[in-house]
């Protein structure tokens, strides 16, 4: 890595936020930005994080999350990542909220980064914007959103209390969401495209002998049907090639996830899908800029996985903001 000094500006002006150069800018505030918020501000370099919503990320749609290590008995995901949050804010993180549109780099190795109306520049940028529920892509899954079609349990389940719902999907969100979604309804048909779940094995006990699940194996849904609101989805038996309708007031889709990546256009590698390539360091394709969390490809998404790579960006970030600034330990 060639080795630029930057020095800190001299002013008597005070900086706002958009003047400033900060040291690094986190984009996007699920654990995996929250930790690199928490690593870099106790390491004192100024950051800053961007967040499109709310803090917290997809975790805090889960009601338990009970492989966190520490929790023996789970603990809400809303609590832990206001916590998560509280920490990084006490030891320095400042957060804004916007969209980030674009992210560019300037000769100088100052990275700009895009908000509508607003830039904000920094020497090092951590992209940690996660992933969205992917979408069906069938008739009547746009039409009926919100009016039956549903990605999130959590926020949505009271609206079905007593009534019939299908959850579409065989991984781990599937079938959390459905066992949470039978506290609510009278019952839930999970209707997987075939004939195992790819779930982990303690949630497959758990909904193998919930008597409020059943399954429409080998199925996929062509159609969601209703006038003002769900009221049957068309599957269809992927072996047999039978059709037939399920009647259901509720459609909650876990299919997986796309990654936020769109805004970041040619400035990093992606594989096919979308999602950051980066080394182990947490560093993308392009120098000073890292990637952790759901938005960067990897084997296992989890809270934990998160925060670690989190953890390994922010200090790999440091060492190269330090560089930059020709700071030596020697
Ligand atoms: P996932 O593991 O990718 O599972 C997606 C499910 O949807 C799969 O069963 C897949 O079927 C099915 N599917 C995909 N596209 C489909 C389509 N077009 N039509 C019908 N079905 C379709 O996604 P996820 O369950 O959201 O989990 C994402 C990541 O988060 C995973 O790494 C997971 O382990 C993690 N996670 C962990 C926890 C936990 O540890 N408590 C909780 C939630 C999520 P196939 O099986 O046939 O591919």
């Amino acid at each position: 890595m060639s080795v630029v000094s930057i020095k800190p500006k001299t002013s008597s002006k005070k900086e706002t936020t958009e003047e400033k150069i900060f040291d690094a800018i986190i984009i996007g505030g699920g654990p995996a930005g929250l930790t690199t918020g928490i690593y870099l501000s106790r390491a004192r370099m100024s950051t800053l994080l961007i967040e499109k919503a709310l803090p917290g990320g997809q975790a805090i749609l889960t009601e338990i999350i009970e492989n966190y290590p520490g929790f023996p008995h789970g603990i809400a995901g809303p609590e832990l990542m206001q916590k998560m949050e509280e920490q990084a804010v006490r030891f320095g993180l400042k957060i804004e909220y916007g969209e980030v549109e674009e992210v560019k780099i300037k000769e100088d190795k100052v990275k700009i980064v895009k908000i509508k109306n607003q830039e904000y520049k920094a020497l090092t940028i951590v992209l940690a914007s996660g992933a969205e529920a992917s979408k069906l892509e069938v008739p009547g899954e746009e039409e009926l959103r919100g009016r039956g079609v549903s990605y999130c349990a959590t926020c949505d389940a009271p609206f079905f209390k007593g009534q019939k719902i299908v959850v579409i999907g065989g991984g781990d969100t599937a079938i959390e969401e459905a066992l949470y979604l039978t506290k609510f309804v009278q019952e839930v048909t999970i209707i997987h495209r075939r004939d195992r779940l790819r779930a982990t094995k303690i949630l497959q006990e758990r909904v193998f002998s919930n008597k409020k699940i059943n399954f429409a194996w080998d199925s996929v849904v062509i159609k969601i049907l209703g006038k003002e609101k769900v009221e049957n989805v068309l599957i269809q038996n992927k072996k047999t090639g039978e059709e037939k309708e399920i009647s259901c007031q509720g459609v909650f889709v876990f299919v997986g996830y796309i990654p936020n990546s769109k805004f970041l256009k040619e400035l990093v590698k992606l594989d096919k899908r979308g999602y950051i390539l980066t080394d182990d360091n947490m560093m993308t394709s392009q120098e000073g800029i890292y990637a952790c969390g759901d938005v960067r490809k990897k084997i296992l998404k989890q809270v934990v996985t998160a925060c670690g790579e989190g953890a390994t960006a922010a200090f790999a970030a440091q060492k190269y903001i330090e560089e930059l600034k020709g700071v030596s330990y020697k």
